[in-house]
């Protein structure tokens, strides 16, 4: 039927339905509309939030290893820009990683735990050598990429500079190292406290029953000290007592020898694996040095300068042995050296060893 033969009802019908259809389109352009503008300023976020925070985000595809996207301010991180690091691949950059609690992980060795199902997110540290030349640390934290299909195509993680935190680190790091070095050393003289004395020595014990080899101690007492500090004051004892604990110092030559301050006026020696003989040699030369240190000691000797008398003994650790009995004889014989006059070192003799007499 042509619109001729239509009657005036049937054409406004028609009419009224076109209108409608016209204005369910008009409704769904602008539907469609509304999406599009979403879309864009959903985009627009997103590449705003990518592209203006200090963090990079990417996405690895596993199938090519290659990077499917690298946000803008990974140049920010590491003066090379998307490209560039598409080209290059953030790996040939990475100088050393840190993995957090993990071993250190390849991003294929990821993919492989990822594709055993083992591993959810993954967190490393990567020092890294800027396109500048610096040195820069850069925190990773990816998770695994999987499909609508549920399939593992690779993975999405986000770089950001933590540098300046493991800069802290290190620094802490130093000084707790140096903290524990301090919480070791006697504050006047600056040789091993009593602490490290009774913790060095133990270990130093175990060591030398485990091998079957000899242990020395050495105990030093200064003589007629307390004279000292009251002909010369106490500021020139406590330098006196600085000045013997170098001299001490300065007659032991192994790295494992350790000198300590016992306490007051008195200085401990440990030798591991040494003699009797190499303990008492030691011994003797520590009353040298001491003497040839000079300071005036008019009151209290004969030879009219500060001088220390020395207690030596050694042990062959056996099982039922303790350190503490190296101590106590050590100590009988320091008590012997004052006995006999002061100035000089006794042996405390517990082995074929003979007692030296008094230099
Ligand atoms: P002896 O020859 O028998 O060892 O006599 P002494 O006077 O050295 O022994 P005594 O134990 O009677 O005195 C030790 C003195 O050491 C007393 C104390 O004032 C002094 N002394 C201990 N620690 C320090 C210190 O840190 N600084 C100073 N200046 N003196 C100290
Ligand atoms: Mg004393
Ligand atoms: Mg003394």
């Amino acid at each position: 039927m042509t619109d001729s033969e239509k009657t005036k009802e049937q054409l406004i019908l028609e009419l009224v339905e076109l209108r409608e259809s016209l204005t369910r389109l008009e409704a769904l352009r602008d539907e469609h509309k509304k999406v599009e503008e979403a879309l864009r300023e959903s985009e627009e976020r997103f590449r705003f939030m990518a592209e203006t925070t200090g963090e990079a985000l990417y996405r690895l595809k596993y199938s090519s290893m290659k990077y499917d996207y690298m946000s803008p301010s990974i140049e920010k991180l590491t003066g090379y820009s998307p490209r560039e690091i598409e080209s290059a691949g953030l790996s040939s950059l990475i100088i050393s990683i840190e993995d957090i609690g993990k071993k250190k992980l390849s991003p294929e060795a990821i993919q492989k735990i990822r594709q055993e199902g083992k591993t959810g997110e993954y967190r490393a540290d990567y020092l890294i050598r800027a396109k500048a030349g610096d040195m820069v640390w850069l925190g990773d934290h990816s998770f695994p990429w999987i499909d609508k299909s549920g399939s593992l195509v690779g993975s999405v993680g986000i770089l950001s500079d933590i540098t300046e935190r493991k800069q802290m680190e290190a620094k802490l790091q130093e000084m707790n190292l140096e903290l524990q070095r301090i919480a070791t050393l006697d504050g006047l003289t600056k040789v091993a406290n009593r602490r490290r004395f009774d913790e060095f020595l133990e270990l130093e014990w175990k060591r030398a029953m485990r091998e079957g080899s000899p242990i020395s101690l050495i105990l030093i007492d200064i003589d007629h000290f307390k004279l000292f500090n009251d002909t010369y004051g106490h500021q020139a004892g406590d330098d006196c007592l600085k000045a013997v604990a170098q001299a001490i110092r300065g007659c032991v030559k192994r790295p494992m020898d350790l000198v300590a301050r016992y306490g007051g006026e008195e200085f401990t020696v440990v030798l591991p694996n040494t003699d009797e003989k190499g303990a008492f040699l030691i011994a003797q030369l520590a009353g040298r040095e001491v003497r040839n240190l000079g300071i005036p000691h008019a009151k209290a000797s004969k030879i009219g300068c500060v001088s220390i008398s020395c207690g030596v003994s050694t042990i062959y650790p056996s099982r039922g042995s303790t350190s503490e009995e190296l101590v106590s004889r050590a100590d009988e014989a320091l008590y012997a050296a004052k006995d006999r006059g002061r100035n000089q070192a006794v042996f405390n003799a517990w082995s074929n060893f003979e007692i030296k007499s008094p230099e």
